[in-house]
């Protein structure tokens, strides 16, 4: 189970801290005020290390949240919508709903990440020769602070999708082929490349009997599955377009009473007729959705206490579409609500039931047939 906590709100965006977040501020932390900063300045009190540690990782995280906002600000700029920013283990994720529709607006979206990290990587610096004659803690902090937004800004213009230089490298090829699909694998291949190459150099290092190499090949494994993920969404939206919700709904659900004992759910509905998802019913209203995944969550001892309505995801909690939403826009919501599926709503009915496997199975017949 992931948690996200939201902090605040910027020009409309939301900005949430992931739980991984936690352990890497700890980790920031920890290894300022009990390594970094002893051994390089004297203070005359160990607390000292620790408030400078504590602002100094707040820091970090502004740092990245400002390279993130910048990407945002100027998504929004180009007139594309911006749902939230989540800062967890890696880094951030500004979360744009749309694929940017032009090749200049993804270079200049892409870009202005890696900008705005070696302008504060600037700024720090700066500010770390402006303070030196003054005081060591805080040149040393701001020095640490200038070096660790060159690395946030240098590590982002490698040019392997979905990183910002692999979006920068798309935009490049996009502009020249037309393409935008064979412009996507490029970047793709090449953000596999330097992953395969940042986990051989990690795994070496640690070999060599540096412990650091374990933090490159773990970055390495994120990377190549980000840049592998990033290509099939890509593939998935592309291979979506034109459809609407009606094109991809199944029409063929149940209904079942919201006061059926769980037990019987699963016997005469779930087993019976191996379907995974059925509509509940209160009288004439739709009372919410129940899935395996509600089921799984009790154990089987407490089946026959249990009713459907105990279970299920209340209405009140799903999201709908009608059937004129885009099928790219299905899949944002299914997506940004992290749910497996929604019910098509027309006029107050629902009309049909999309999961993600019918998203699958579209595409797959249309990659049969050559659509
Ligand atoms: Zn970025």
């Amino acid at each position: 189970m992931r948690y996200s906590w939201k902090v605040a709100r910027i020009s409309g965006i939301d900005i949430k801290i992931d739980s991984s977040w936690v352990v890497i501020f700890l980790l920031f932390t920890f290894s300022l005020s009990a390594y970094y900063f002893p051994q390089s300045f004297q203070a005359s009190q160990r607390l000292h290390y620790w408030l400078l540690g504590i602002i100094t990782s707040l820091l970090v995280f502004v740092s990245v949240l400002f390279h993130e906002l910048a990407h945002s600000l100027m998504a929004i700029r180009q007139g594309e919508k911006v749902e939230d920013i989540t800062l967890f283990i890696l880094g951030g994720v500004a979360r744009i709903s749309d694929e940017p529709g032009t090749p200049q607006k993804e270079f200049v979206m892409a870009l202005s990440g890696p900008v705005s990290s070696f302008f504060l990587a600037f700024i720090f610096i700066m500010i770390s020769y402006l303070v030196a004659p003054f005081s060591k803690p805080f040149q040393v902090a701001a020095a640490y602070l200038g070096y660790i937004n060159a690395i946030l800004g240098g590590f982002n213009l490698l040019p392997g999708f979905p990183m910002d230089g692999g979006r920068v490298l798309r935009a490049i090829v996009w502009k020249a082929t037309g393409d935008l699909k064979k412009a996507t694998r490029a970047a793709s291949m090449v953000g596999q490349g330097i992953a395969f190459f940042l986990i051989f150099a990690g795994v070496f290092q640690f070999f060599r009997g540096n412990l650091g190499g374990l933090w490159l090949a773990l970055i390495g494994w994120f990377l190549h599955n980000a840049s592998i993920q990033g290509y099939s969404q890509v593939l998935l939206k592309m291979s979506l377009q034109g459809l609407r919700a009606s094109d991809l709904m199944s029409r063929n659900f149940q209904y079942v009473e919201a006061d059926l004992p769980v037990e019987s759910l699963v016997h005469d509905y779930v087993l019976r007729q191996r379907q995974r998802v059925f509509l509940v019913r209160e009288g004439e209203r739709l009372a919410g959705i129940v899935c395996l995944d509600d089921i799984k969550k009790y154990p089987r001892e407490r089946w026959p206490e249990l009713k459907v309505r105990d279970i299920m995801t209340p209405a009140e909690k799903l999201i709908y579409v009608t059937p004129y939403t885009s099928g790219d826009q299905v899949l944002e919501r299914l997506a940004t609500a992290d749910v497996n599926q929604v019910p098509v709503i027309e006029n107050g009915q629902v009309v049909g039931l999309i999961c993600r496997n019918n998203l699958l199975q579209v595409m797959q017949l249309r990659a049969e047939l050559g659509i």
